[in-house]
């Protein structure tokens, strides 16, 4: 019954799963075991049962709060920036990633690395989060309900870290908890124009990389209620 909920049927079917899988391809994701991830996370389990049927459009989707879960597109496209050039036996270590919503793109990272640190300023989000993953057995994730703008000192450095907000600027703590080669991958902008960046740490250097033009709810400061 548990994994008929998750395989779905009709519009959450594996029909329509490939459809999207042959859209994220014809838009440019290349990384196979990244597509044959997205494939496999049921994303209808993540949003509200009456936008069950439409989980597998290629569109962000309200969640509550006046956030949303991210377009799969966007997550294929941030995951592989991530662990592109990295050997696939060879798990990345630790990454970070700041709005972590509904969980979605941190079950999409749990295969990809040994342990991911998520932080979410919406308590109730949060705990849905933890349910989704807890449901799916994904056990290699530390949730917290905190603000991302200072990341998370205490586990750092991290050789990934991925933003689900947008920021004005890079917020200079975050780059401060990348390792040696680790990568930020980052929207910056305001509410009508930004650009998602990839930025590597070298020593003291920081190369930048824009991936796209993208367009994300904002990076907000402090905790809600
Ligand atoms: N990762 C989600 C996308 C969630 S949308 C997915 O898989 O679909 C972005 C999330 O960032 C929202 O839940 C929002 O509450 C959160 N957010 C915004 N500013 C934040 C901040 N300063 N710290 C932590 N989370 C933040």
């Amino acid at each position: 019954m548990i994994e008929q909920s998750f395989s779905g049927i009709g519009m959450t079917s594996s029909r329509t799963r490939e459809r999207l899988i042959q859209r994220l391809k014809s838009q440019g994701i290349a990384n196979t075991e990244v597509l044959e991830r997205i494939r496999s996370v049921p994303r209808h389990i993540f949003v509200d049962e009456a936008l069950a049927s439409r989980a597998y459009e290629d569109t962000a989707l309200p969640i509550g709060f006046g956030q949303t879960i991210s377009q799969p597109y966007i997550v294929a496209l941030m995951t592989a920036a991530l662990i592109e050039d990295h050997p696939s036996e060879k798990r990345l270590d630790r990454v970070l990633e700041i709005g972590c919503g509904c969980g979605y793109q941190t079950a999409v990272l749990s295969p990809f690395f040994c342990h991911i640190y998520s932080l979410e300023r919406i308590p109730i989000l949060l705990s849905r989060a933890r349910e989704h993953l807890r449901q799916l057995k994904i056990t290699n994730t530390t949730l917290r309900a905190a603000d991302g703008w200072g990341g998370w000192k205490s586990e750092a450095p991290f050789q990934g870290i991925i933003v689900a907000a947008a920021p004005e600027d890079v917020p200079e703590k975050l780059l401060a908890q990348l390792a040696e080669g680790g990568r930020l991958i980052i929207p910056v902008g305001n509410r009508s124009w930004q650009n998602l960046l990839c930025i590597t740490r070298e020593g003291q250097d920081f190369r930048q990389e824009i991936l796209g033009k993208v367009k994300f709810v904002p990076l907000l400061g402090g905790m809600e209620n």
